[in-house]
């Protein structure tokens, strides 16, 4: 079938229904937005469009801490006063703000990674898109960077579960802190991020952050200056990511594919098109194995739609015109009413020699990775490097409780419900 992949896309409406208040930075609006072009191109036509079902408080403790969950549960604008403690310990009230239907808002698209997951371990698809997730800062008991929950984290321990070893790669313009503190002492997943370093959030992501003890060489970080374009990055992303896959061989990846590194971002300084975004997207979609692929940041709302539409052509493999068809948020795209996004001519501060020094500390680092053996020997052992048991959290196969019942489990394995083709028109 040449360069066909089964693709699912995971999508509920509601998530464009949440605010997190006047003048915040961070949109959810923008991810119906993106549907809304992904319709309009016809790309929902080229997928198996899911609405995921709602997974429960407890299957967010296999990372977070139960005390946390369950304040975000009970929060709201009107009860905060009650809470002034606890509000500062999770870090909640400025950055994250509480906001009405917090808590199903993290639901639905923790939903959506997690069911995401399943689905790929499942083998029912190659490839799953979830535009509302990707949010990476949220830490085990802290909310942080309009993050509150780490759905990423959630749908590593999915596959985690059929796989035994998970990439994490992450392209926001901020560190990916929440994803690389969980798994910074394991060997069972690598992440690696590719982000500003220096005065800015969230300040950790140095080169020489690498990981602890048995992770020591699965963190990899690509610290960077403002105003790195398409051709900077590519030279940079190829060789280390390509470093990743013959020495790690995942078996599944994690994309994080935030949109504040594109050009003109509100919160953002970088310079890359949609085109170089995408690349990053193409690139690691050729090496064929099993992704999820997520959202993030991205701050500038006429061009993240954009973008995410073009990265969903683009993992559809359905070529797409630059002309944007006619759609709900029209005005927003104009003056020129294109799917591709200009660069500007700020310089790029990132030296050919400060890149190549870089990319080559970073494969050092790669070549004391010892390598995958090709045929996987089962030593039984716990800590060898083919059944490596050192999380600190739980990622066996047993259900939650309130799945025990086995009618449950049926309806479990049905991730999503099919969303009648008829419900997407415009
Ligand atoms: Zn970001």
């Amino acid at each position: 079938m040449g360069d066909s992949r089964r693709v699912s896309y995971f999508y509920d409406a509601e998530i464009g229904n949440y605010h997190y208040g006047q003048g915040h930075p961070m949109k959810p609006h923008r991810v119906r937005m993106t549907h809304n072009l992904v319709v309009n191109y016809g790309l929902y036509r080229k997928m198996e469009v899911f609405r995921p079902r709602l997974v429960s408080p407890t299957a967010m403790t296999r990372f977070h801490s139960d005390d946390y969950i369950n304040f975000l549960r009970v929060i709201t604008p009107d009860n905060m006063q009650d809470y002034i403690r606890p509000l500062q310990r999770f870090n909640v009230g400025e950055d994250c703000p509480v906001f009405d239907g917090l808590f199903e808002f993290c639901q639905l698209y923790t939903s959506g990674s997690i069911g995401g997951a399943a689905r790929l371990n499942e083998n029912r698809v190659d490839i799953v898109i979830n535009w509302a997730g990707g949010l990476h800062h949220a830490k085990k008991a802290e909310a942080s960077g309009f993050c509150y929950v780490n759905d990423c984290v959630l749908a590593i321990l999915e596959l985690l579960k059929k796989h035994e070893r998970v990439l994490y790669i992450d392209i926001d313009i901020h560190h990916g802190d929440g994803v690389e503190e969980a798994f910074y002492s394991t060997n069972r997943v690598m992440t690696v991020s590719f982000h500003k370093f220096g005065e800015y959030f969230p300040g950790t992501g140095d080169v020489l952050d690498v990981g602890y003890a048995q992770g020591k060489n699965y963190a990899i970080n690509f610290p960077l200056n403002d105003g790195m374009d398409d051709d900077s990055y590519e030279s940079i992303f190829r060789p280390v990511i390509g470093k990743i896959m013959e020495v790690f061989a995942p078996g599944a990846v994690v994309l994080q594919c935030g949109a504040d590194s594109l050009s003109g971002d509100r919160l953002g300084c970088f310079n890359l098109s949609a085109q170089g975004h995408a690349n990053c997207v193409e690139f690691v979609r050729s090496f064929n194995i099993p992704m999820l692929v997520l959202g993030g940041g991205g701050y500038t709302l006429r061009n993240v739609p954009r973008c995410w539409t073009y990265e969903t052509s683009v993992l559809t493999g359905e070529k797409v015109s630059d002309e944007l068809p006619f759609n709900d948020y029209f005005e927003y795209f104009g003056p020129d009413y294109r799917l591709h996004l200009p660069v500007s001519n700020m310089e790029n501060l990132n030296s050919r020699a400060y890149l190549d020094k870089t990319k080559n500390q970073l494969l050092d680092i790669l070549s004391q990775v010892e390598p995958v053996p090709s045929v996987q020997i089962q030593t039984g052992q716990i800590d060898s490097q083919t059944n490596p048991r050192s999380m600190a959290m739980e990622v066996d196969d047993e259900p939650p409780a309130e799945e025990s019942n086995p009618d449950a489990r049926v309806t479990r394995e049905d991730t999503g419900r099919k969303e009648h083709a008829s419900e997407l028109a415009a």
